[in-house]
């Protein structure tokens, strides 16, 4: 057992389903501590960022007009992202959360339960689940800073431009 951080994207999809409640009541369940959140607009360079292990694939583009929010109408072009601390919270939030493919998840994860395969092809999938520690610090990294979280996890320089802490970078 290990006490880790994940980051969780409530996706635009579920904003616009409205089910962004039942996902964190579930998530709640699994007793994990909530060390962070905030609704973000994502830009194109954040989505990029965020995905850019995926940037060869041939979904990539759809991909990122999803995480934006460019298939789900103007009033729902966010994501409510959370960080989540526990133990091996990791493993746990992407059991709670279920296959990619929502056709391919258990019916009782958040996928099974609350995604669909579009008649395109398109996978909308609810959430996103950092899938190991070092996407997790990396991806925690990149969408929060360390002022927005309830207490430090990552270690911080002591000045930045701005006047406010920011991540020490590796
Ligand atoms: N994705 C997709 N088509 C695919 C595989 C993935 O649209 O065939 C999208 C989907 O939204 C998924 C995201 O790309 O959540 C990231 O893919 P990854 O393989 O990392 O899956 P995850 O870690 O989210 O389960
Ligand atoms: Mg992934």
């Amino acid at each position: 057992m290990s006490l880790q951080q994940t980051l969780v994207l409530i996706k635009p999809d579920a904003l616009q389903r409205g089910v962004a409640g039942h996902i964190i009541n579930r998530l709640a369940h699994a007793h994990l501590r909530m060390v962070g959140a905030k609704v973000v607009k994502v830009s194109e360079k954040l989505a990029r960022e965020h995905y850019k292990s995926l940037s060869d694939k041939p979904f990539f583009e759809e991909l990122i007009k999803y995480i934006r929010g460019r298939l789900h109408g103007e009033e729902h072009s966010g994501v409510l992202a959370i960080v989540y601390q526990g133990e091996d919270v990791i493993a746990k939030v992407r059991e709670i959360a279920g296959a990619t493919n929502p056709e391919q998840a258990h019916p009782k994860s958040l996928r099974g339960a609350y995604g669909r395969v579009t008649t395109k092809g398109q996978i909308e999938n609810v959430i996103h689940a950092s899938s190991d520690p070092q996407e997790a610090e990396r991806e925690i990294k990149l969408w929060f800073s360390p002022y927005e979280l309830t207490h430090v996890i990552f270690p911080v320089k002591s000045v930045s431009r701005n006047g406010k802490k920011d991540w020490r970078l590796k």
